[in-house]
């Protein structure tokens, strides 16, 4: 099983004191390739730095994080710009919007996000996207660039059935995380995963967050990691009714093709 982990925070401190372990345990549980997101003006250069240091294994985003949008001033525009310019960067974001923490004023977040389509506009990179509690908002934004985008993903789907419907409805990609494995919170999506076809459905692990609540053992610091990702897509499998051999080649084919990476080594 070949797996390619389309969120993963790994410039996160978290991973600091073992970050090559952490690529050799992903390695060795088929996680072969990783686009390591960069949400903040801080952490998009490193992810970049980090996608540079291994070639082919390692890709990144480059884009600032709704919580991070009081800080996107021009000067960050034009270096978000020059990231996007490089071919390690995959795609434009993490950007979106987030009315659950509120953690920027909410029309900075509005502003940050158009900037950022128009930078995913300008280049033709494809967009990861993070939405939540902002449905109408994210919609009517979205819809405002309509034809001057290239694909979208919508990353850690956790929403209902009908935000579900109207990503599919506009041939929009969605990305399911360890949020499936929350029976507090994901059961809902059991259900829906169903109706994602294949050709519009990637994992990925959102690492260090959101740890799998079933994955057992559970490691002691709490922390995800990309090599947890076969449990997810196990879970995914189950719920899809497939064998995750093949919902692993399946979200591995629709990953490559989404951020055009270039054959696997
Ligand atoms: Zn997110």
């Amino acid at each position: 099983m070949t797996l390619i982990d389309i969120g993963a925070n790994l410039t996160h401190d978290s991973f600091d004191r073992d970050r090559d372990a952490v690529l050799e345990r992903a390695r060795a549980a088929g996680v072969a390739r990783m686009v390591v997101t960069g949400a903040s003006r801080e952490h998009s250069p490193k992810a970049l730095a980090l996608a540079q240091a291994h070639p082919g294994v390692l890709f990144a985003t480059a884009g600032v994080h709704p919580h991070h949008a009081a800080e996107y001033t021009e000067e960050c525009d034009a270096e978000l710009r020059a990231l996007a310019a490089h071919p390690e960067v995959v795609a434009v974001g993490e950007c979106g919007l987030d009315y659950f923490r509120d953690f920027s004023p909410r029309p900075a977040q509005r502003r940050a996000f158009e900037r950022q389509l128009q930078i995913a506009a300008d280049t033709g990179k494809p967009l990861f996207l993070h939405q939540r509690d902002a449905h109408a908002d994210f919609l009517a934004i979205m819809r405002a660039f309509d034809g001057r985008l290239g694909p979208a993903v919508v990353h850690c789907f956790t929403g209902t059935r009908e935000e579900l419907f109207a990503y599919l409805d506009r041939d929009w990609h969605i990305g399911i995380t360890g949020w499936l494995c929350d029976e507090r919170r994901g059961a809902h999506l059991r259900e829906l995963v169903r109706h994602i076809p294949a050709d519009r459905l990637m994992v990925e692990t959102d690492a260090p967050y959101l740890l799998p609540r079933t994955l057992s053992p559970m490691p002691k610091d709490r922390r995800n990691e990309p090599a947890f990702l076969p449990h997810i897509v196990a879970e995914l499998a189950r719920d899809r009714g497939e064998d995750p051999a093949a919902t692993a080649a399946t979200t591995t084919a629709t990953a490559t093709a989404f951020f055009r990476l270039p054959p696997a080594a």
